[in-house]
């Protein structure tokens, strides 16, 4: 069952409250009743000393010495405090009683062989009494005196405030239980109007804000948290439409150019050299766009997280050596020098696969980058216990202005100084998140004209 916040909140207190009040109610009723009983206890075991002493105890009979205290005023009254007295002999037959008793007798229990108390009934009213054997020197029993009073005012006592308790708590939970319930509902209000906010706020609505509460509590930092993660998510929102609406740009582009190629191929026969000319066109554009979709196929599969990483312990100089090896052919192509210690020993802990796409990306941008006979300059070296791969070009540079927006999808510094250039902006954005699951720290240093240097940091 699904409980309103305010109703459980309510019924939190009343549970509490229910055990405090059981607490309360066992503490009171308890220290009533003990000291009731204690008084009525004490009071008989004073009469039962008096009664005591005006016995006689002899060898094995027991004898009155002053048959007129039987005839004192409280054991002969019935009305207001009697005492109520009896001796007994051992088999429990009556020896002498006081004369309030009239013709009824005190309730005499065999089994009780030592001083006891106990609740009895004397002529259908409720007494409280005591039993207690009288002995002689010797310790033999010779018979009881029971000795009792009525239990009826004590009991009304008790009676009473039982009632009064049992009334009264229940009541004051109720009254408890609702109050509690309309403060709480009083409190939760303004998070119904938040509620009411987020329901209204869309997909289409994503800039709407939530008006935000007076007071500077909690509900006013709920309103500031929700308003933060809606303007977090809207401009997620808008980067995936912007990155959405780039990646159709960019595949129309090389689609528009093979279309108007073929057209204008078809208007009317050519020489075949001209048919060769415009079909590697139509190749290097395919070839474009099989690189831009295997470039998206791999940001999405990394971006949507489905692939983790999977890191291990990596000699770096090794993976190095592997992408130039791969690149052999456009560095020669370039005649660039290359600046690098194959043997380089330290080991990195990163996923295989995913070093290796981030290295690629960025050496083949230092050699894209550079221009002819350049020298580009391969650093691995640990400092503070962290290993550092630095990977420095003699190229064009960017300003730090260009430099901070590299990682971002689809973006090109100069699109027309990066046109001749093949590239479509997303290389980087693939390391920047490949960084990322791997716990990676990447970050680029270039001065325009003088070059470029990207630095990619390993935890230890
Ligand atoms: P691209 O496919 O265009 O190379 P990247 O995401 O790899 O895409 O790089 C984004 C842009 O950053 C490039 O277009 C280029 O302008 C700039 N850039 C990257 N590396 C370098 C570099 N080493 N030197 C100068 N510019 C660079």
């Amino acid at each position: 069952m699904s409980l309103a916040l305010r109703d459980r909140i309510a019924l939190y207190y009343l549970g509490v409250a229910s055990l405090l009040a059981l607490f309360l109610f066992i503490a009171i009723y308890g220290v009533v009743y003990q000291t009731v009983y204690a008084h009525l206890d004490s009071d008989l075991e004073a009469e039962a000393l008096e009664l005591g002493h005006t016995l006689v105890i002899l060898d094995n009979e027991i004898m009155f010495a002053n048959p007129n205290e039987w005839k004192e005023r409280e054991h002969g009254q019935i009305e207001v405090n009697p005492t109520f007295m009896e001796v007994v002999d051992p088999q429990g037959h009556s020896i002498r009683r006081s004369p309030n008793l009239g013709d009824g007798h005190l309730a005499f229990d065999p089994d009780l062989k030592e001083k006891g108390f106990r609740d009895t009934r004397l002529a259908a009213a409720p007494v409280r009494q005591l039993q207690q054997p009288i002995t002689n020197p010797t310790g033999k029993r010779l018979g009881y005196m029971v000795v009792a009073v009525p239990l009826a005012d004590a009991r009304l006592v008790l009676d009473n405030l039982r009632t009064v308790l049992l009334v009264t708590i229940p009541l004051s939970l109720l009254v408890l239980f609702v109050v509690s319930r309309s403060i709480a509902g009083r409190s939760i209000a303004p998070l119904d109007r938040v509620i009411a906010t987020a329901e209204r706020i869309s997909r289409e609505s994503l800039d709407a804000r939530m008006p935000l509460p007076p007071n500077e509590d909690e509900l006013h930092r709920l309103a500031v948290t929700l308003n933060g993660l809606m303007g977090r998510l809207e401009k997620a929102f808008e980067r995936e439409k912007q990155f959405t609406a780039d990646a159709s740009h960019e595949l129309r582009t090389p689609l528009s150019i093979i279309r108007g190629t073929l057209e204008v191929l078809i208007r009317r026969p050519r020489e075949p050299e001209h048919y060769e000319e415009k079909i590697r066109t139509c190749i290097a554009e395919v070839d474009r766009m099989s690189s831009l979709v295997e470039q998206l196929l791999l940001l999405a599969r990394y971006e949507s997280g489905t692939r983790q990483a999977d890191i291990r312990p990596v000699v770096l100089a090794e993976s190095m050596a592997d992408v130039l090896e791969r690149l052999q052919g456009f560095i020669e192509e370039k005649q660039l020098t290359i600046g690098f210690d194959p043997l380089a020993p330290d080991t990195v802990s990163a996923d295989p696969v995913m070093l290796d796409i981030i290295l690629e990306n960025l050496l083949s941008n230092a050699v894209k980058y550079s221009t002819p006979g350049q020298r580009i300059d391969i650093g691995i070296e640990r400092r503070d216990d962290r290993v550092r791969c630095t990977i420095r070009d003699r190229g064009a540079g960017m300003t730090r202005e260009q430099a901070r927006r590299i990682f971002d999808r689809f973006y090109r510094v100069d699109p027309s100084r990066d046109s001749s250039t093949p590239g479509v902006g997303l290389g980087l954005s693939i390391v920047r998140r490949l960084v990322e699951l791997q716990g990676l720290d990447i970050d680029v240093d270039s001065t325009p004209g003088e070059g470029t240097c990207f630095t990619v940091r390993f935890p230890n």
